[in-house]
């Protein structure tokens, strides 16, 4: 090599002079640095690698693609994009039996909504306040946390609604309150917004990074139900609870709720490649054959990383990690509770199958957050520390605002879960 030295910019963090670790390997639920340190992954990275690292299944599955052909994209009927559209129809709710492929879950959320105004004819979409869908412009705009500030004004058309957390329940009332209920603050928007103008409601059925936030049984239906009576797609989001993350296939099955569009990202290859899907309702897939929608990307649908897919949903069955998450579940709540009582700053857990949040405040009685809900703010600096010093004693965690996401690889055990405990 010559001279030149890159600098790789890292996202969305800000960019300080200490480089982190370099990570040269990894097996199982574990990862390892060039200094020869191990640390015990208790948040499967950015929540995608939902089957650990270094599944010989993927890698040959991977080569043997590559080594077939690694190029080749539509319009070629090609098999293996074949066999992971029927794999995911067997798995993907009601009659959520056609896919669209991107390479992220940001390309997904925007193709989803521009289906659903397309399909519509109309221009707003309803989004939540505590969400992340992306980093595009769209799909940065639909997302309501303060990340969206760098991109504003953003596209327009969207509406926001509030979220149904029930532990800081935003319309002050007990549960079940218009908010958290779901269908009396919906129907109220609809009545600003003209529910006629509204192409979609997208939602995260347990909300992720932002608060891991699982909303009470019914909110879903009812949010359902009201989409269905004024003809608004409902777009769930489960780009990082699909595959097994909450215990179910989809987030949404836990309460047997069919959207019409599910958009998917991460653990579809277990974060071994990149690759998303939009699953589409036979309602728009029909919709769809009748009419001119632009939409492809040149690596739409790659085989090679189809490849990792088919290969990653052939391990979640044949291992039953849908049924094992489900199953740690429990062991984790268990875990979490112990460690809520020797913690004082743990104000609330909440979370399903190996997908948990840890909200820290400073005062329980109080709930006051341990930082603000700003994660640019120099207040967020308690988390940057806790990050590190988990870091040091071998624990990966991944963290936002005040919150501790805990959802290690579905193939975890609970030894792996104590250590990490
Ligand atoms: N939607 C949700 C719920 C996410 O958690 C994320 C990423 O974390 C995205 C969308 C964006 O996905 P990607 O980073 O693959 O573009």
């Amino acid at each position: 090599m010559g001279e030149a030295r890159g600098r790789v910019i890292q996202a969305w963090s800000r960019q300080g002079t200490q480089p982190p670790p370099r990570i040269v390997g990894g097996e199982g639920c574990r990862f390892f640095d060039a200094a020869g340190r191990s640390y015990l992954d208790f948040s499967s990275q950015l929540v995608n690698a939902n089957l650990g690292h270094s599944r010989t299944e993927i890698q040959e599955a991977v080569q043997k693609q590559v080594a077939t052909m690694a190029t080749l994209g539509r319009p070629w009927d090609v098999e293996i994009v074949d066999e992971l559209a029927d794999r995911l129809a067997e798995i993907t709710p009601g009659d959520l039996n056609s896919f669209f492929f991107a390479c992220s879950g940001t390309e997904a959320n925007e193709a989803a909504i521009r289906l659903a105004r397309a399909y519509t004819g109309r221009d707003k979409v309803i989004a939540r306040y505590r969400s992340y869908h992306g980093s595009s412009a769209g799909a940065l705009t639909l997302t309501g946390e303060p990340r969206r500030w760098v991109g504003e004004p953003g596209v327009p058309g969207v509406v926001r609604m509030l979220d149904p957390y029930t532990y800081r329940c935003p319309a002050g009332h007990p549960t079940p309150c218009p908010v958290c209920s779901g269908a009396p603050h919906l129907r109220e928007l609809l009545q600003y917004e003209g529910a006629e103008n509204v192409a979609a409601v997208i939602v995260e059925p347990i909300t992720g990074i932002n608060g891991v936030i699982v909303p009470p049984d019914g909110y879903l239906r009812a949010i359902r139900d009201v989409c269905t009576e004024h003809g608004i797609m409902l777009i769930c989001d489960e780009v990082m609870t699909g595959f097994g993350r909450t215990g179910s296939w989809f987030a949404c099955d836990r309460w047997g709720v069919v959207p019409d569009i599910i958009t998917c990202a991460k653990g579809l290859t277990a974060g071994y490649l990149p690759l998303a899907a939009v699953a589409v309702s036979d309602r728009l897939s029909g919709w769809l054959q009748d009419s001119v929608f632009p939409y492809g990307l040149t690596y739409s649908a790659h085989p090679v990383a189809c490849a990792a897919a088919v290969a990653a949903l052939q391990v979640y069955q044949k291992e039953r990690l849908v049924e094992r998450a489900d199953r740690l579940g429990a062991v984790i709540e268990a875990a979490l509770r112990e460690l809520a009582e020797r913690h004082p700053s743990i104000g609330d857990i909440r979370g399903s199958g190996c997908f948990w949040g840890i909200e820290l405040v400073t005062d329980r009685a109080t709930k006051q957050p341990l930082v603000p809900f700003n994660p640019g703010s120099a207040a967020a600096e308690p988390m940057t520390k806790l990050t590190a010093a988990a870091f040091q004693k071998g624990l990966y965690l991944l963290t936002h605002w005040n919150m501790i996401v805990v959802s290690p690889p579905l193939i975890i055990d609970e030894a792996e879960i104590r250590e990490g405990m």
